[in-house]
C-alpha cells in the first residue's frame, strides 16, 4: 500500500504548484473527534422524534420508568460531560499521533479502505470485549465505574453513552486509538470509522425491534442481544460489542435469545439457555 503525502502548503495562491486535490477546511482530526458527536444526537434524536412506537419496543414504557432508576436529565447531563472528556482526549491523541505536519494522507483504493474498516472493527470488538468483561469481573471496577452503564437496565438510545467518564476513556477512546492505529486508516476515514461505531452503538441501545433495520440484517449483535446484557440476569452474557457476537462464541458467554411478542405490544428478548 503506498501513501501519497499531499502538502497543505502548495494550495497557497502565491504558490505557483497547483494542487491535486483540495484538503478540508477544517482538519480531518477534528472532523473525526465532533463528527462522531454530533452523529450520536442526530441518530438517537431522530429515534427521539419516531416516539414510543410501542409495537416496537423490547419493554414497556411503564417497565423502563419502574427500572430505570436515573432521569432522562440526568443521562443527557452525564452523555454531555462524557462527550466532553471524550473531546479532550482524542484531540490530545490526535496530536500525539500524527504530529502538526500539515500533511494530509491521499485515501487509499476502495478495497484498501474497506480492508481497513474490517481490521479496525474486529480490533474495536477484541479490546471491547476484553475490557468490560473485565469491568464486569472486578467487583470495584463494576461498582465505580461499569455500574453507571447498567443503572439504565432499560436501553434507549441516547443513553447508549450513558457512563463512567472512565469507561469512555478506556472502552471507547483508547479502543478507537488502537482501532484506527492498526487498521492504518486515514484520519478521514476514521470520520466514517467512528461515526459508524457511534450509529452502531446507540442503534444497540435503541430499545427497539424495528422491521426493516439494515443493521439488524448485516450484524447478529443488535439491540435484543445487548438487551439481554443489560437485564439483572444477563450481565454474564452477551459482552460482545460494538459490532459481532464472535468473542462471546469462542468464550462461553454467548447468550442465545428468542423474541416473543408480547401481550402489551412489542417484543421480549427472551434467553434460550439456562443462566448460571
Ligand atoms: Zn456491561
Ligand atoms: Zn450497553
Amino acid at each position: 500500500m503506498e501513501s501519497i503525502i499531499f502538502d497543505r502548503r502548495m494550495t497557497n495562491s502565491s504558490s505557483n504548484l497547483t494542487p491535486t486535490v483540495m484538503p478540508f477546511p477544517v482538519s480531518d482530526e477534528l472532523l473525526g473527534t465532533f463528527v462522531p458527536i454530533a452523529v450520536y444526537w442526530i441518530y438517537s434524536g431522530i429515534y427521539v422524534m419516531l416516539g414510543d412506537l410501542n409495537q416496537y419496543r423490547l419493554h414497556t414504557k411503564a417497565e423502563e420508568d419502574k427500572k430505570n432508576v436515573v432521569s432522562k436529565r440526568t443521562v443527557v447531563k452525564g452523555v454531555l460531560i462524557q462527550q466532553a472528556f471524550q473531546i479532550a482526549v482524542s484531540l490530545l491523541l490526535f496530536t500525539f499521533m500524527s504530529g502538526d505536519s500539515g500533511v494530509v494522507l491521499l485515501q487509499p483504493s476502495l478495497p484498501v479502505i474497506v480492508l481497513q474498516f474490517m481490521v479496525a472493527m474486529v480490533v474495536m470488538d477484541t479490546w471491547q470485549y476484553f475490557m468490560h468483561r473485565f469491568m464486569h469481573i472486578n467487583k470495584f471496577l463494576y461498582k465505580h465505574i461499569h455500574s453507571k452503564h447498567h443503572t439504565l437496565v432499560v436501553p434507549y438510545a441516547f443513553g447508549a453513552l450513558y457512563n463512567h467518564p472512565l469507561e469512555g476513556l478506556i472502552l471507547d477512546t483508547i479502543g478507537g486509538a488502537l482501532s484506527f492505529l492498526i487498521s492504518g486508516m486515514t484520519p478521514r476515514t476514521a470520520i466514517f470509522f467512528f461515526s459508524f461505531a457511534t450509529i452502531k452503538t446507540v442503534d444497540d441501545h435503541c430499545g427497539l425491534w424495528l422491521p426493516g433495520n439494515l443493521l439488524h440484517v448485516f450484524f447478529n449483535n443488535n439491540s435484543a442481544y445487548h438487551d439481554i446484557h443489560h437485564q439483572l440476569y444477563g450481565t454474564k452474557y452477551n459482552f460482545s460489542q460494538p459490532f459481532f457476537i464472535t468473542w462471546d462464541k469462542i468464550l462461553g458467554t454467548h447468550m442465545p435469545f428468542s423474541l416473543e411478542k408480547r401481550k402489551e405490544g412489542g417484543f421480549e428478548a427472551r434467553p434460550i439457555k439456562k443462566i448460571n
